[in-house]
């Protein structure tokens, strides 16, 4: 029995969002809504879920028009109970029910999982929407939902609510969304696939499937014959050796007579161009009536409307889609064969519709052997979910939509016979438009357990990923390189250059606001691998990309400064990651000038959140938390220090025969022993003592330094700290400070991290002073 006290919030939460639906203003609302004022966050969030606009206006409302010191005690709403056969009770009546289910389908391979996954993921999210349903717990085996009453008091129906999920998940907008635009993303396998047969769950999946039949029969009767290929390299070779003549026209060394002859070839090669276009049009057209004929022949063979409307859906394949099936083994009919396209287009169409199961049943309904193992130990039972197969059917084999790697995967001998698969597995693989594919790679997202464990991902993507390339199944996300570097042979996919984790890390800081990319866990999955990773790599590389607006490919070529910046990243090396950055040029990134006001305001939050983000990632990892405190070290020093170098560059401003940056430069080589520090440092200056404001750019080392000040170095802050005619917030930093700094961080650290801070500080302090160097390149290029 669970503590259903426990789980208040979200129950009553689900129960108004459902009232709400048919009462305009529920009982009790009013007085539950303020009590909870201090959970809106969450609550906002699970009535976002279930699509409850109006009662989150209504709570927005009373929030606002009542003062939060009028709000009632939360404890002060009544309880809820928990009567027979799990109904849950408020205020004297039944308010729903908690359903305790259990998977019946454990997959191992990575793949079919995340098929079943991400599918049950998207059932529960139909549920919150439709039912108002609310999940209390979950883990691989079983979940438990709470799910309201409606008023017309109807029984929740699993089977009755899964088969509609179906309906909706395996209808022609989901199905575009999860088969069609996967499929044209992406090459499934370098050498194609043979034919796949999926049964079919509704029709507009027989619709989709014939579909992509139809648009690689068109494809092959259009392109892949002898008179259009002909045509096409005819057309190539022209367009090349024009493009070579216009070439040779433009170098400027031409005599007379040579420009004369390349001027004649450039007109032979412009009709050689013309004609074969001409060629290839009439090719195009004279295979335009051999399809059309094919296509009436099957259109006889089949009921016309749904014959008709595949077709129509056979025009949303682009080329990547309609070329997926191999060419050797998927072939017209005219090529012979055992089957052909053709009448696998037949086949499809008069299939019949073959229900889908539901993945999970009632802990009551479970029979003992109802879960089954997954693996090829077993004959005769699927491979990826261990189901037992039909013994009369012939047996479908796993092919790339089901499993990542479907050929290597038998363990028992060593063929490389594909295991079996059955109908359903197929068919839960259909509509995932996450694969594991080789040069993709794909990110599972889940959100920090302790903050809120029913917050929908699937929401949040679809949200955030609108209109980029990637595809979304339930909380995975699959990321495809589309960006290319090098050209002709030498061109390959960025990701390849970079790494592909390195890709992945930056793709994805670049698709989410720093801010969401904080409360979420991530996991890789690179082949069969799962890899952890941290999500304040995501978070820094966000605020990188915000400040400096790299280019991941620069003139066909990666981004080196990038590439080396996301590594150290990785590292938790952020000091050199900025630096990276700062010292790299456009179109590599956007520089830092004396104006970007912003860009310096966030390069000093990210020194911040690197620190920050390092405690919170320790955990109690001492070492973790030691590299925390080293960095707020770093910054203090570079506060101290910092002072200095702008003081002298403020000094030597006044005066136009000194080269400032020269000089600037010179005292931050410096920084590695104080004493040389300060000589160099009052070799130049009037005084002695040196003063730093508090400002959005530099908040982060003031408030370090002037805590290493007044905690390790004991100096009393109130002389210090007065505030002037130029700021409210200075403080006042002498040569001594510098030295007593020096000296109790000496004790604190042992040689090779002693250092490592003098290095990070110059860094530092270069990335602090980069705006100041980049404008004297400026000035030097325009003199
Ligand atoms: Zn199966």
């Amino acid at each position: 029995m669970i503590n259903i006290e426990q789980h208040k919030s979200k129950i009553l939460a689900a129960h108004f969002a459902s009232t709400m639906k048919t009462s305009s203003s529920p009982e009790d609302l009013e007085f539950f809504i303020r009590s909870h004022r201090a959970e809106s966050q969450p609550l906002k969030q699970w009535w976002d879920d279930m699509e409850a606009l109006r009662v989150i206006r209504y709570a927005e409302n009373q929030w606002n028009i009542h003062p939060p010191e009028t709000d009632p005690n939360p404890n002060s709403v009544g309880k809820v109970s928990m009567g027979i056969d799990e109904v849950v009770i408020f205020a004297n009546k039944k308010i729903g029910k908690v359903y305790n289910y259990y998977r019946t389908v454990l997959p191992q391979e990575m793949q079919i999982k995340i098929a079943y996954d991400s599918l049950i993921e998207r059932f529960m999210g139909f549920l919150q929407r439709g039912k108002c349903a609310i999940l209390l717990f979950e883990n691989d085996l079983a979940l438990q939902i709470f799910i309201p009453f409606t008023d017309l008091n109807a029984e929740f129906d699993l089977s009755f609510e899964w088969n509609e999920f179906i309906k909706f998940a395996y209808s022609e907008t989901e199905l575009y969304k999860s088969f069609t635009l996967l499929v044209n993303s992406l090459e499934l396998t370098n050498r194609g696939f043979g034919y796949v047969r999926f049964p079919p769950a509704t029709i507009d999946m027989t619709y989709w499937l014939a579909a992509f039949y139809i648009a690689t029969l068109r494809e092959r009767v259009l392109r892949n014959t002898d008179n259009y290929k002909n045509a096409n390299d005819a057309f190539r070779k022209a367009r090349d050796n024009v493009k070579k003549c216009q070439d040779q026209l433009n170098t400027n060394s031409l005599t007379e007579r040579r420009r004369t002859s390349i001027e004649v070839k450039l007109y032979d090669e412009n009709q050689k161009l013309n004609d074969a276009m001409q060629d290839r049009r009439s090719a195009l057209r004279m295979n335009q009536k051999v399809f059309d004929r094919i296509i009436s022949g099957l259109r006889n063979q089949t009921n016309t409307s749904d014959f008709d409307h595949a077709k129509r859906l056979s025009y949303q394949f682009n080329r990547t889609g309609a070329m997926q099936f191999s060419y050797g083994t998927v072939k017209l009919k005219s090529q012979g064969g055992k089957s052909s396209i053709e009448d696998t287009i037949v086949e499809i169409l008069n299939a019949t519709i073959t229900p889908l199961s539901c993945p999970f049943v009632l802990i009551d309904d479970m029979v003992d052997n109802s879960v089954c193992k997954a693996g090829d130990d077993a004959k005769n039972r699927c491979y990826s979910c261990g189901r037992p197969l039909p013994t009369k059917e012939k047996h479908q084999q796993a092919n790339r939509f089901v499993l990542g790697d479907p050929s290597q995967r038998l363990q028992s001998g060593g063929s490389q016979k594909q295991p079996d698969v059955c109908g359903e597995c197929l068919t839960i693989a259909f509509a995932c438009s996450v694969k594991l594919t080789s040069g993709s790679i794909v990110l599972q997202l889940a959100t920090d357990d302790q903050i809120d464990r029913s917050f929908s991902i699937e929401n949040h993507l679809r949200m955030l990923t609108l209109g980029e390339l990637n595809l979304v199944a339930g909380r995975y996300l699959l990321i495809n390189c589309q960006e290319y570097v090098g050209s002709g042979n030498e061109r390959k996919l960025v990701s390849e250059k970079i790494g592909q984790i390195q890709y992945t890390l930056w793709r994805v800081a670049c698709i989410f606001p720093a801010t969401a990319l904080q409360t979420m866990k991530f996991s890789l999955f690179v082949g069969g691998t799962r890899i952890r990773v941290e999500s304040r790599h995501f978070v820094w590389l966000s605020i990188l990309n915000e400040i400096f607006s790299p280019n991941l490919v620069v003139g066909q070529r990666d981004n080196i400064p990038l590439g080396q910046a996301i590594r150290l990243i990785q590292k938790d090396e952020v000091i050199s990651a900025i630096y990276k950055l700062v010292t790299a040029e456009f179109p590599q990134v956007i520089p830092i000038h004396n104006q970007s006001y912003s860009e310096k305001q966030s390069l000093e939050e990210l020194r911040e959140k690197h620190c920050e983000l390092l405690e919170k990632s320790s955990n109690g990892d001492k070492l973790m938390s030691k590299q925390a405190e080293f960095y707020r070290d770093v910054a203090a020093l570079t506060g101290l220090t910092y002072a200095y170098c702008d003081y002298l560059r403020g000094e030597l401003r006044k005066k136009p025969d000194i080269d400032t940056v020269r000089e600037v430069k010179k005292l931050i080589e410096k920084v590695v022993n104080p004493s040389f520090f300060n000589y160099e440092a009052s070799d130049v200056l009037p005084g002695t003592r040196a003063t730093m404001y508090r400002n959005p750019d530099n908040y982060f080392c003031y408030d370090q330094a002037k805590l290493l000040l007044e905690n390790t170095l004991n100096v009393e802050m109130s002389a210090r700290a007065k505030p002037d005619e130029k700021g409210p917030q200075p403080l006042a930093i002498y040569f001594d400070d510098i030295l007593n700094a020096y000296a109790k961080l000496s004790e604190k650290y042992n040689k090779t991290q002693r250092r490592k801070l003098s290095y990070q500080l110059k860094l530092n302090l270069y990335a602090k002073f980069a705006s100041l160097f980049s404008q004297k390149e400026i000035n030097q290029n325009g003199n």
